[in-house]
């Protein structure tokens, strides 16, 4: 038989309290432990896809971009320069109107600032033009087939006195080469942008939904030029197959061929001198309604 004195008892039953005891501060910390975990809050985000490219719509004159810019869902506002972008959504599709003000400059800039700072899928420039061919009428629309420059020009040689013939003018083509446009007879042409065949599909599928006038394939001329001589309309007409003119279509084509960006411009006639159509400005809101229809169209195109 094992016999403890008192004082050995007591130490045995010292350390066997203290073992119960370690057991469980043990047992409280993992029990604790393990409803610490179940309280932490959490919160699960899903993997992203590639973010959709907005459509841009261009527009020079108020007119041309405001019942656009109205028709836009969870628009915000950016403003730079003679700039104004609506940022929203048309049918949960990322479309940005773009008010670039009138003329080849501004719209230039804004195009380029537009591609830099939204990587947009395609750009459209539309709004109003002067008529070049007597079979439009004031509110038929033209689709921007071709679009080129009618302001690059280079005169012939003529000695003081000897007057100027714009009909003798050559056309100048100022993406020929990094070399002088002025030299090289290799510039003497003419520059045509094509419009791109997507964009040119969705805006023929809706064309039968516009109602004020016909939708027509055509070449726009653009320049900072109002012309009001019927001849040299004419000239334009005959020489380089313009369809309407106004003041920005080229130069948005020119740096949306730059940077790979596809391109169309849409034009409706506010006014045509060669069959006395005159001046309607009513004509820019119907335009971008149509638009409208044709970036729905375009739109259903990019996401099947
Ligand atoms: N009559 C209008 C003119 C606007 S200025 C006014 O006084 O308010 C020209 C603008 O209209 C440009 O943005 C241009 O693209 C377009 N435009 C319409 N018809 C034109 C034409 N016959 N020649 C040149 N631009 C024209």
């Amino acid at each position: 038989m094992l016999y403890y004195t008192r004082i050995e008892y007591i130490k045995i039953f010292k350390e066997e309290m203290m073992k119960n005891l370690f057991k469980k501060i043990l047992l409280l910390m993992v029990f604790s432990a393990s409803i610490a975990y179940a309280q932490v809050k959490s919160v699960t985000v899903p993997s992203h896809s590639v973010p959709k490219q907005p459509i841009i719509i261009q527009g020079p004159m108020p007119i041309e971009a405001q019942n656009l810019a109205a028709r836009l869902e969870n628009v915000r506002e950016e403003r730079t320069g003679n700039y104004i972008f609506y940022i929203g959504t048309l049918n949960d599709y990322p479309v940005i109107v773009a008010k670039t003000s009138k003329g080849m400059e501004n719209t230039a800039a804004a195009t380029a600032i537009a591609i830099e700072r939204f990587k947009p899928a395609a750009v459209i420039n539309q709004g109003t033009s002067g008529g070049h061919d007597k079979s439009l009428n004031v509110g038929d629309i033209v689709l921007g087939k071709r679009t080129f420059n009618a302001g690059n020009f280079k005169t012939l040689t003529k000695n003081e006195k000897e007057g100027s013939n714009p009909f003798e003018w050559l056309p100048m083509d100022v993406m020929a080469s990094e070399g002088s446009a002025g030299e090289n007879t290799d510039a003497e042409k003419v520059r045509y942008y094509e419009g791109n065949p997507m964009l040119l599909k969705a805006a023929n599928a809706v064309k039968n939904q516009y109602k004020r006038g016909k939708v027509v394939e055509g070449t726009v001329a653009s320049a900072n030029f109002w012309n009001n001589e019927i001849d040299r309309i004419n000239w334009l007409h005959e020489e380089f197959g313009s369809s309407v003119e106004e003041m920005e279509a080229a130069s948005a084509a020119l740096i949306c061929e730059a940077y790979k960006v596809p391109f169309l411009t849409i034009r409706v006639l506010s006014n045509n001198k060669t069959n006395g159509g005159k001046y309607d400005p009513s004509t820019a809101k119907d335009c971008q309604d149509y638009v409208e229809k044709v970036v729905k169209e375009y739109i259903k195109m990019l996401e099947k």
